[in-house]
């Protein structure tokens, strides 16, 4: 565990896992929203991480070579059972995050799609390149590029997406033709560990696809033991993540934490800024690494767009939801998260600002934060500068438009960003923020068009998910040079005669100078 309050754990009294692998140690699995026990899983020791990964790659091969077509068919089979088992895996994420459905609804839908695109896309994206020799002196060669997997990816993933943010990375690796292991997080490591039964048993699927459990050694170990490493978490984990995958020279790509800016510019559609900055601030209780976090006004906007924001924000319903009674905000999946966000709001209520909705934590049963307006808020504050992910947004008024992108990229992360206004207006001042992905007019939505990459700048990460390189990364290039055609040997083979020596270089140089007189080998005038 990274710090703070880690998950119960406990000696079973069989000593069997979930699994049957025969650990000794579980975690207990808690409903956020209501502070039950709801389940257990083993904890996965190092070397019990090392056989699952030695499994998968024995059967890595075999994945391969069913070719970019084969490995869709399996993935299109597990896209049918997500959305034939769309009630049983939503009851499940709903019970080990505290979200309200309609926040894990968006989950399985995601998933469906993501399998269609990169299925119809890979071929596009990893296929075989031709690509023509950029010299004369290659002409006897025939030049491809074949994209050929890492053979186990390890998907370390947080709690605030479990499916998506696990998953998700798995489709493209698998897609690619890598075996893949994952390490959900300890806080919700149910929905994951019933989709991998569900691969090996109910779709019956290629032995190809598995998951460990457990909190940081077990996701250390995992690191230890893949050919590439997708993490998502905080910035502080993948720091060590990186620091360890170092030490075995194992590539990785990390998606962490973000500080998104909204910018609200004049000229926009107030009514529209509100309920977006609503939406993208409290969705998914703000737990979402792209959460509406900071918020920066032109001056003649500013009491209007606060007025609507804080009555949007007002009316929003919080709670364990059902049929009859559905809620717009959940509960906070990690206590230790919502320790984070109850200081950082103390921080800003001690330093002057002002809550013009909620503010604290509400009494239990289960563990939910008021959504929050802050106003008076600066950059002296936690609020301003650390990753709060809850739901909370500061709110601060600004001179103009140049003043409100000095602010946003006044910050050490970079993940994505949102700019309203008027259009031309608004898509000139989004190209100058500093981060992975900007909306415009919009907020969020960029994670579903996958079409294009998405991934952090400065401590938000390395490498991107999504488009062309959310595939190619999972891949090592091979290069092949292949001789059409050639006699016995080579001008720059050997013997070195006096005829052949610095034949090569002599042509060479009559393709690359650029004047006659160097093309000759003669000296400068
Ligand atoms: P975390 O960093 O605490 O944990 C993430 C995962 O890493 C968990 O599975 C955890 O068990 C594991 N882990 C912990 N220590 C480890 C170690 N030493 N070696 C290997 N694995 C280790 O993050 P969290 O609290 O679960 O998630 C919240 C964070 O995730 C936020 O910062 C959020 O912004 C970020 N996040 C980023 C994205 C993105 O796409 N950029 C998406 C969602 C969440």
């Amino acid at each position: 565990m990274e710090s703070g309050t880690a998950p119960k754990v406990s000696e079973a009294v069989n000593g069997a896992g979930s699994d049957g692998a025969g650990s000794e140690e579980r975690i207990e699995v808690l409903n956020p929203a209501t502070g039950e026990a709801i389940g257990s899983v083993a904890v996965d020791s190092p070397e019990r991480v090392a056989e699952v990964v030695a499994r998968v790659r024995a059967n890595q091969a075999e994945w391969e070579a069913l070719g970019i077509e084969g490995r869709y068919r399996w993935l299109g089979r597990l896209r049918d059972w997500l959305l034939d088992n769309e009630d049983r895996v939503l009851d499940t994420m709903v019970a080990e995050t505290g979200k309200v459905r309609a926040d894990a609804a968006n989950e399985p839908a995601y998933l469906a799609d993501l399998i269609n695109f990169y299925g119809t896309k890979a071929a596009g994206f990893i296929g075989e390149e031709t690509v023509r020799p950029h010299t004369p002196l290659l002409a006897a060669k025939k030049l491809r590029v074949q994209y050929r997997p890492h053979q186990v990816v390890g998907i370390v993933s947080p709690w605030n997406f479990p499916l998506i943010l696990a998953l998700g990375d798995a489709i493209p690796a698998l897609q690619a033709g890598a075996a893949v292991v994952v390490k959900p997080s300890e806080f919700t490591p149910l929905g994951l560990a019933e989709v991998a039964e569900a691969w090996k048993r109910e779709i019956g699927a290629p032995d190809v696809f598995d998951c460990v459990q457990g909190t940081g050694e077990t996701g250390g170990a995992l690191v230890d033991n893949v050919d590439f490493v997708q993490f998502t978490g905080s910035d502080r984990t993948g720091r060590r993540v990186m620091a360890r995958a170092a030490e075995t020279l194992t590539p990785v790509s990390l998606e962490l934490g973000g500080k998104d800016a909204m910018i609200v510019l004049d000229d926009a559609d107030i009514d529209r800024a509100a309920n977006a900055a609503a939406f993208g601030g409290m969705m998914n209780a703000g737990q979402i690494c792209m959460s509406v976090e900071r918020i920066y006004v032109e001056e003649r906007a500013y009491d209007e767009f606060v007025a609507k924001l804080t009555a949007e924000v007002g009316k929003l319903r919080q709670g364990a939801d059902d049929a009859a009674a559905p809620k717009d905000v959940g509960a906070m999946t990690s206590p230790n998260q919502a320790a984070i966000v109850a200081d950082h709001v103390e921080d800003a209520i001690a330093s002057g600002a002002r809550a013009l909705v909620g503010g604290k934590r509400v009494e239990g049963p289960g563990d939910y934060f008021e959504p929050t307006v802050l106003v008076d808020v600066d950059h002296s504050m936690k609020v301003m500068r650390e990753e709060t992910f809850g739901p909370v947004v500061g709110v601060m008024k600004v001179r103009d438009a140049e003043q409100a992108l000095s602010l946003a990229n006044d910050t050490s992360y970079g993940l994505s960003g949102s700019v309203f206004g008027e259009k031309e207006r608004a898509e000139r001042l989004a190209r100058r923020v500093e981060c992975g992905a900007v909306n415009v007019n919009d907020v969020l939505v960029n994670y579903l068009a996958t079409d294009v990459p998405m991934g952090g700048w400065k401590q938000s990460g390395i490498g991107y998910r999504h488009g062309e390189p959310g595939i190619k990364k999972y891949c090592r290039t091979e290069s092949l040079v292949i001789t059409r055609f050639g006699g016995k040997r080579e001008a720059s083979w050997f013997p070195y005669t006096k005829s052949r020596r610095g034949l090569v270089s002599r042509i060479a140089r009559a393709f690359n100078a650029r004047d006659w007189r160097r093309r000759l080998g003669l000296r400068a005038r």
